[in-house]
């Protein structure tokens, strides 16, 4: 996918389930804060919002929602489920707690949020969302932080995986899993798209574009991840941040101006090893 223009600003993971390729992060806002923050997104046009159990901010999320006014169908709504839930009831239980607190009767799409290996169950959760696909009570299902040696054993097992959310950056490209995701279909979800207000954004490979464009650094950043087909969400609070991160889709990088922000990658892992990281 490196390379070319994603003219949309929905990515299909399954058919008919369409994911906004630029939503809200909501870690680590939590109460009035997170609930603000997604009533304020939403009424600036936001339609995808990514929270989890372990933000411990869902039911702020879901008041958040209920604020802006929004209906429910309108909105893509992704949450994750910590490792105590790997197994096929377990995770069913997860959608139960996760959705009430969501205040809401389905999931757009549910992330194994870890795979945590040494516990071994990570497949059957795997299969225990499937099940929740099937039944209706989420539209789509995928993972988080699974390498490719996780994501062969799911595969082995018969599932599809749709989506992997992973930390990617201009400085944490993560080539070879990216290459994994892109030969198995696996679509791409950067989480810490700007690294964390990383270093990168004072580079002359987005600098640059940012003067000639007219647009700010992170909104150089936001549209590389668009342009390599990721799904991206990046975190602000702040109006003006949010109204900015959400803008990217009015312009495009040339082909150089990719390459120079692709150049920035520095080899480096991610910040947490999801072999022996869990929650
Ligand atoms: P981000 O890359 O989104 O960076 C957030 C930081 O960048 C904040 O300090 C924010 O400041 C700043 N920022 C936001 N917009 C701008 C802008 N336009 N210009 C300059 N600075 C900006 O990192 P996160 O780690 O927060 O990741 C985003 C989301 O990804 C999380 O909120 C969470 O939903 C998800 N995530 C998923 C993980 C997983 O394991 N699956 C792990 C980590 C995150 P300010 O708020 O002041 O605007």
């Amino acid at each position: 996918m490196s390379g070319t223009i994603e003219k949309t600003t929905t990515a299909e993971l399954a058919p008919g389930v369409h994911i906004p390729l630029l939503g809200l992060g909501t870690w680590p806002l939590t109460a009035e804060d997170a609930a603000a923050a997604v009533s304020q997104a939403i009424t600036i046009g936001y339609r995808h919002i990514d929270t989890a159990e372990n933000y411990r901010n869902e039911s702020a999320v879901g008041q958040g929602i209920l604020r802006s006014g929004i209906e429910r169908e309108e909105l893509f709504l992704t949450s994750k489920f910590n490792t105590q839930w790997h197994s096929r009831k377990g995770v069913r239980e997860a959608f139960a707690k996760a959705s009430k607190r969501l205040g809401t009767d389905y999931l757009d799409l549910f992330l194994v949020h870890w795979p945590n290996p040494a516990q071994g169950r990570f497949v059957q959760a795997c299969e225990g969302l499937q099940q929740l696909v099937d039944d209706g009570s989420i539209r789509a299902w995928g993972v988080s932080n699974f390498k490719p040696a996780h994501l062969r054993l799911v595969k082995e097992a018969g599932l599809d995986v749709p989506v992997n959310q992973v930390q990617v950056d201009p400085e944490h490209g993560q080539p070879e899993q990216l290459a994994f995701h892109r030969e198995h279909g696996i679509r791409t979800a950067a989480y810490s798209p700007l690294g964390r207000n990383g270093g990168f954004l004072g580079h002359p490979a987005v600098t640059g574009p940012a003067r000639e464009l007219g647009k700010t650094p992170a909104q150089i950043v936001l549209r590389w991840h668009v342009q390599h087909g990721h799904v991206a969400t990046p975190k602000s609070a702040n109006y003006e941040r949010q109204r900015e991160n959400l803008d990217v889709f009015s312009f495009v990088l040339t082909q150089g101006q990719l390459d120079a922000i692709d150049a920035l990658e520095t080899g480096a892992p991610p910040r947490l090893d999801s072999d022996t990281y869990f929650h």
